[in-house]
């Protein structure tokens, strides 16, 4: 966040109270204590995931630390962090994030990630946190991105370079949720795109991508096939909310 911005945000938060984003308490803080806990004490963190997806495992595949989908038929992106499951506690603020542009509760989910993912993500090495981008079309009607108001507000190495003009989106009118996971594959190839601007500065770089939501990882993996296919090396996902089982 600019330094400004993290003033101001510093002075406000002490001037006035803030409601909760999970249960609207009004307090000090965007998240108040008992709903911290409590996240805390659910989040994906405390169980076993696929290293590679985010996807919790069954008892099988505990050992070698990945789902079997992603043993028999690897993804693009080499790792994948989720704060919280889809249909937990913070899915409500992401919505009026998303859907009624409440931009306080994007700074209520960044505080919640800072909160508790940051610790653990602190000492990930990377050359780029590039959020997921939306096409210009859907940018103008919604007015910002959501995933890098979040991505913008989270803490990470000073040396990670955060960009939201790197990854490009072609406009698509097709809406993803009512197609099944083979048509969305097919659907959303081609939909990704490097701004020719920047090109040549992906050589060998470690990318980190940052997403609201992964459901099927569709869109996760075009994004890392394409980041592959300009010369990235790793490409690590960092996600607000995973769907636990993927769509059929
Ligand atoms: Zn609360
Ligand atoms: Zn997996």
């Amino acid at each position: 966040m600019h330094p400004i911005e993290n003033i101001f945000q510093t002075i406000f938060s002490h001037l006035l109270p803030s409601a909760c984003i999970v249960c609207g308490a009004f307090q000090q803080h965007t998240l108040c204590i008992d709903c911290s806990l409590l996240l805390e004490s659910e989040q994906l963190l405390n169980y076993e995931c696929c290293q590679q997806c985010g996807l919790t495992l069954v008892v099988d595949e505990l050992k070698e630390k990945r789902c079997r989908a992603c043993s028999t038929n690897p993804p693009d992106f080499d790792e994948t962090h989720c704060l919280d499951r889809y249909d937990g506690r913070l899915q409500s603020a992401l919505h009026q994030l998303k859907y009624q542009r409440r931009l306080a509760c994007g700074h209520g989910l960044a505080s919640a990630w800072n909160q508790m993912m940051s610790g653990s993500l602190m000492n990930s090495q990377a050359n780029y946190l590039l959020p997921v981008p939306l096409s210009s079309e859907k940018l103008c009607a919604r007015g910002f991105n959501q995933s890098w108001e979040l991505a913008r507000r989270i803490d990470c190495d000073k040396h990670i370079h955060k960009n939201p003009h790197i990854l490009r989106r072609h406009h698509h009118v097709q809406h993803q949720a009512q197609e099944n996971r083979a048509n969305r594959q097919i659907a959303i190839q081609g939909m990704f795109y490097i701004n020719p601007q920047y090109q040549n500065c992906l050589e060998s770089a470690s990318v980190i991508v940052f997403d609201d939501v992964m459901t099927s990882g569709a869109t996760l993996n075009e994004i890392a096939r394409v980041l592959k296919d300009n010369g990235v090396s790793r490409v690590i996902n960092w996600v607000l909310l995973r769907t636990l089982y993927p769509s059929s």
